[in-house]
C-alpha cells in the first residue's frame, strides 16, 4: 500500500478531525490534529476569515515542518454591518470577559438585532479553508463557503453550536440547530469550502 501523505489539521474540533479524516484519506492524505504536536496558539490579528486561516496554517506547518489546513469561520449580520464576523467566538467578551460563551453570544446578538424587525435580519455563516505546503507557501489553496439564512427572534432546536439555534434556513423552514448532522455538514459554510478544498487538492492545485 502507498504510503500516506501527512498533514496537520489546525483544530482542537473533534468533529472536524473526523470529518476531514474520512474526507482525505481515501485520496492518500493522513490527517493530524495539531495537538499531537504542539498546544500553542497563533494570534489571530488578521481582519478577513481568509487572512486568519493562513495565520493559523502557516503556524501549524512551522511547528510541525508538516503541511497544514486551518480554518476560520463565523457569522455575519447586514445590520450590523457584517457584525459579529472575524469576532465570532468572541462576540460577548466585552459583556462577560471570561464567562463568554456560545449562550452569550447568542443572547448578545439577539439582544442587539431586537429593534430590527422580520425581513431585515438576513445573514451568512462564512468559511475560510487553507492549505499550506510549508509554512512560507506564497501559494497557500483556499477552499470557501458562504451560507445564507435569517435570524430568527429567539432559538429553535438544540443540535449543531454557537448560532445554529437563529440561524434560520428559508428553503427548508429551519434553523441550523434543527437540521441531521449529516444535512448540516453538507449544506454549510465549511461543508462547501471543504468541498471546495479537497476538489483544489486533488487536482493538484
Ligand atoms: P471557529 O472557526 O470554529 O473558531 O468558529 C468561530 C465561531 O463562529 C464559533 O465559535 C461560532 O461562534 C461561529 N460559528 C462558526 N461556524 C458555526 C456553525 O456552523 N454554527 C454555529 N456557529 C458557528
Amino acid at each position: 500500500m502507498p504510503e500516506l501523505t501527512k498533514v496537520v489539521l489546525a483544530t482542537g474540533n473533534a468533529g472536524k478531525i473526523v470529518e476531514m479524516t474520512d474526507i482525505l484519506h481515501p485520496y492518500g492524505w493522513e490527517v493530524i490534529p495539531q495537538s499531537q504536536f504542539f498546544d500553542s496558539e497563533v494570534e489571530e490579528t488578521g481582519l478577513t476569515f481568509i487572512e486568519n486561516a493562513i495565520l493559523k496554517a502557516r503556524y501549524a506547518s512551522e511547528q510541525t515542518g508538516l503541511p497544514a489546513i486551518a480554518d476560520d469561520s463565523g457569522i455575519e449580520v447586514s445590520a450590523l454591518k457584517g457584525q459579529p464576523g472575524i469576532y465570532s467566538s468572541r462576540y460577548s467578551q466585552d459583556i462577560y470577559g471570561e464567562q463568554a460563551n456560545d449562550q452569550t453570544n447568542l443572547k448578545k446578538l439577539l439582544d442587539e438585532l431586537k429593534s430590527v424587525p422580520q425581513g431585515q435580519r438576513q445573514a451568512s455563516y462564512y468559511c475560510a479553508m487553507v492549505y499550506v505546503e510549508h509554512a512560507e507557501d506564497p501559494i497557500p489553496i483556499i477552499g470557501l463557503g458562504r451560507w445564507y439564512g435569517d435570524i430568527l427572534e429567539a432559538p429553535r432546536g438544540d443540535g449543531g453550536f454557537g448560532y445554529d439555534p437563529v440561524f434560520w434556513v428559508e428553503e427548508l423552514d429551519k434553523t441550523a440547530a434543527e437540521l441531521p448532522k449529516a444535512q448540516k455538514n453538507r449544506m454549510s459554510h465549511r461543508g462547501q469550502a471543504l468541498n471546495s478544498l479537497v476538489m483544489q487538492l486533488r487536482r493538484g492545485a
